[in-house]
């Protein structure tokens, strides 16, 4: 594990959620696509299942994508932003089983702002390591996806959506083509 657990935690379920908003169209249409969201992504405490609550975690979805910008004092920005307006208060906290770990709003704030304020505190952790870096835009040219990528030698470049694998079926095709040996 390269960062806390919460931390990457955190970084992945907020580039899943920008993605609900990226190159497959919206994912979240609907009520009923953010309960299946929910508990992909393994969130408890307060989820309410209204339309408020849907547009909510829409909404945060264009704020969360500027953590991926380029310049990192304006990621920082809305680091702050993020945070500030969550009023977030850092607490250890113990729940489901789980060993001891940073929540920084509590149980039954809304489902939006304690995804705001997640995704803020694991990007300032990334910030407080220099590691922004783990940030990234998938490589296919046609996807506007994120990833984040956690592995050791920061080989990570396609999202999770399949981008790799339509690159190595285009490139295998291309070989063919050209009547290369494999
Ligand atoms: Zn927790
Ligand atoms: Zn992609």
């Amino acid at each position: 594990m390269l960062f806390a657990h919460d931390t990457e935690c955190g970084l992945t379920a907020a580039a899943a959620l920008v993605n609900t908003d990226g190159r497959d169209g919206e994912g979240l249409p609907d009520i009923a696509a953010l309960d299946r969201f929910v508990a992909a992504n393994r969130w408890t405490g307060r989820h309410e299942r209204t339309e408020v609550e849907l547009r909510a975690v829409r909404a945060l979805r264009p704020r969360l994508r500027q953590l991926w910008g380029e310049d990192p004092d304006t990621v920082v920005g809305v680091v702050n932003d993020l945070l500030r307006e969550s009023r977030a208060l850092p607490q250890l906290i113990r729940h489901d089983d789980e060993p001891y770990h940073v929540h920084a709003a509590p149980r039954d704030a809304p489902l939006a702002t304690r995804m705001a304020v997640e995704a803020a505190m694991a990007v300032a952790d990334l910030v407080r390591g220099d590691e922004l870096g783990r940030l990234r835009h998938c490589a296919h040219p046609d996807c506007t996806n994120v990833l984040v990528d956690l592995s050791k030698n920061r080989s990570r470049r396609f999202c999770e959506a399949g981008c790799g694998n339509r690159v190595a079926v285009n490139a295998y095709r291309a070989r063919k083509a050209a009547g290369r040996p494999e």
